[in-house]
């Protein structure tokens, strides 16, 4: 389980600083683009209902909310603030381009060597 040891707000991005010290950093528009709440995406289906082009480039997060301690609220500058952000899904969506295959426990790949 993963916890944000802080975030913050800088010109272009969010940037979480993670309790294991991993650091990710997130494009505004990107993140708001990845908005899972019920008016961004269809819960049955799965579809985005979000009309991407409509979010401006120039978007950028006014203020943000923690969520418990396992999720994080955005309020963006084009109003839309009812999208809660998991932080299991935001170290999933990291484009830090590091390796995140050991976090992500696939079945298939279970190391036989695990004892030091
Ligand atoms: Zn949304
Ligand atoms: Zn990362």
């Amino acid at each position: 389980m993963f916890e944000a040891k802080e975030i913050r707000l800088e010109m272009d991005d969010v940037v979480i600083e993670w309790s294991d010290g991993h650091m990710s950093r997130y494009p505004f528009r990107e993140l708001r683009i990845d908005c899972a709440c019920a008016a961004c995406i269809e819960e049955m289906t799965g579809r985005q209902l979000l009309d991407v082009l409509s979010v401006p480039g120039d978007i950028f997060a006014v203020d943000f909310l923690p969520v418990g301690r396992y999720a994080v609220q955005f309020a963006w500058s084009d109003g839309h603030s009812t999208g809660i952000y998991p932080f299991t899904m935001l170290r999933q969506i990291c484009r830090c381009g590091d390796d995140h295959s050991d976090e992500d426990p696939a079945p298939e790949q279970s190391p036989r060597r695990a004892g030091r």
